[in-house]
């Protein structure tokens, strides 16, 4: 059977939350027994999101087949339990380039190439491409920006064009925000209208309205909207501003979008939407047992979606352990020598996070300093775990100047070093050691325990290593790589002896957290930091 799509626009303002929104309703989908995927399609020149500041755009998610991509990825990921893909995301760079390389082939040849047709036909080759792939019954794909804007304007032309030519076997969603004026006292749907109004200047109807709203709607209101603009009133979903995004899916349940978009696309509802899985899972959210505090460092924490897959993955485990997880986000530039023991000593578990470049760089030293000191159970995330390198070089091997080449390429003790394979490479985008990697873990270690088997995969980004030259001086002073790539014998985890819980991973284990899998890296590290609040209690009784 050939693929239904369905098209995710946002209307009024950014930030309405069409990820969410589309991976609540492929959950629900899902839950019924269809395959869905979801793809999302961002109207920016960059190729990809990797060259992106994260203060810009949040969070570079990685894909397994080292694509880097937007981080609703991560929710479809984190909600579905099902891998994305390079084709999951694409950008408007990313299909000029492919358009200016055909022109460039004469793949045009005698013609005057424009975004009608070519543009909107390379969009509409992608858009289709993983529906055509047969493994999915049901493509939602999301369209990022504003309508309006003129970025968004070749997509909405190739949703406008696809939906005539697909009939039934396509439909519109457009999310919209309900303000209420608190002057008025009133739930206010005008921008709505204008909204709708402008996808109808552009020829494209939308089927269904789910409205984002900090109040109930009521059916006069419902009717109202459907009245303006042409949908039916069972097709006017409530959005309201949810406690957690894990309750979306059962929301959107009890709006009966999931029905509404079954229907419209004239397929089968199949059965109740299976989600034991997940109900339990919000029940133990919301009535945790016990409850830690954990740091979480790094030089980008005013934006809190630039560590958006590491945070969620605490919910996981937090939830895989019956443990509220109290995530405090502290400012790696602000730390040092005089201030740690007041930043940290109250915390029960510290992670430092990944990044680029040396801004902040030793505040992340000095924390971790701090925590091998003081048996705080840490885990450091790439960049983290090679500032713990660093930080072991120094202050346990005495190499005073040991640094990584990244931010000191002088040094005498380059403990982190660029990789071979990375030397010649002087351009920026999607040139990193990207995706996932086998890894051999030492039978023995901590992270042998953690995973329970001796071979896994896990996704990386960077381009610095750990400088094997140094391995032999590191192992017999008590920092052990528990974990090598078995390909190159690169280190891809380090433990630290001597202490209750101290790992560091070149590998980025967040990106694979989901509700069903929680990440057993992050599940063991919040029971590590139980067992610490465990003992604080007991030394105070
Ligand atoms: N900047 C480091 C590198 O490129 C770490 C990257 C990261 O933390 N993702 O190796």
């Amino acid at each position: 059977m050939a693929a239904k799509y369905i098209f995710v626009t946002g209307g009024v303002t950014s930030s309405l939350g069409k990820g969410i929104i589309s991976a609540s309703l492929a959950k629900l989908l899902q839950g019924r027994g269809y395959s869905v995927t979801i793809q999302k399609f961002d109207p920016y020149i960059n190729v990809d999101p990797g060259t992106l500041n994260p203060y810009e755009h949040g969070e570079c998610y990685v894909t397994n087949d080292g694509a880097e991509t937007d981080l609703d990825l991560g929710h479809y990921e984190r909600f579905l339990n099902v891998p994305t893909s390079q084709a999951n995301n694409v950008t408007t760079g990313r299909i000029y380039q492919t358009v200016i390389n055909k022109e460039r082939e004469g793949a045009y040849l005698g013609k005057t190439v424009q975004i009608i047709p070519h543009v909107t036909d390379e969009i509409k080759r992608r858009m289709m491409l993983l529906g055509e792939s047969g493994e999915f019954e049901i493509v939602i794909t999301e369209i990022g920006g504003t309508v309006g804007d003129i970025e968004s304007l070749p997509y909405i032309e190739t949703v406008r064009q696809l939906k005539w030519e697909l009939g039934s076997s396509a439909l519109v969603i457009h999310l919209t925000l309900i303000p209420y004026l608190s002057a008025a006292g009133e739930l206010k749907t005008k921008p709505t209208q204008h909204s709708v109004k402008t996808m109808l200047e552009l020829g494209v109807q939308p089927d269904v309205l789910v409205c984002r709203t900090e109040r109930s709607l009521s059916t006069d209101l419902r009717r109202k909207v459907a009245l303006f603009c042409n949908v039916n009133v069972n097709a006017v979903i409530e959005s309201i501003d949810a406690e957690t995004i894990y309750d979306v899916p059962l929301m959107m349940y009890k709006e009966q979008l999931d029905k509404v978009v079954l229907n419209k696309l004239k397929l089968p509802l199949r059965q109740e939407p299976e989600l034991e899985l997940w109900k339990a899972f919000l029940g133990k959210l919301k009535n945790p047992i016990h409850e830690v505090r954990i740091g979480l460092v790094g030089k980008y924490v005013e934006l809190k979606d630039a560590y958006k897959s590491i945070a969620e993955a605490f919910i996981h485990a937090g939830v895989a352990n019956e443990c509220k997880v109290r995530l405090e986000w502290i400012h790696s530039e602000k730390i040092d020598e005089d201030n740690v023991a007041s930043k940290l000593g109250h915390l029960q578990g510290v992670l430092v996070a990944p990044g680029f470049g040396d801004r902040g760089i030793e505040g992340k030293i000095t924390a971790i300093r701090f925590v091998r000191e003081n048996n705080i159970p840490f885990l450091g995330i790439c960049l983290g775990m090679q500032c713990a390198v660093i930080e072991f070089a120094r202050n346990v091997l005495g190499w005073k100047d040991a640094h990584s080449t990244e931010m000191n390429p002088n040094t005498k003790h380059p403990v982190i070093d660029f990789m071979e394979s990375q030397k010649k490479i002087t351009a920026k985008g999607g040139t990193m050691r990207l995706g996932e990697y086998g890894c051999q873990l030492e039978k023995g270690s901590k992270a042998y325990q953690v995973y329970g088997k001796s071979r896994i995969g896990e996704r990386h980004r960077h381009r610095y290593e750990f400088n094997n030259k140094f391995l032999k001086d590191f192992t017999e002073a008590g920092l052990i790589p528990s974990g090598t790539n078995p390909d190159n014998g690169l280190v891809e985890i380090v433990e630290a002896k001597n202490h209750p819980w101290f790992v560091g991973v070149q590998f980025h284990p967040e990106y694979k957290s989901t509700v069903e899998n929680p990440h057993p890296l992050f599940v063991r590290f919040v029971k590590a930091a139980m067992e610490k609040a465990k003992v604080e209690v007991a030394v105070r009784v």
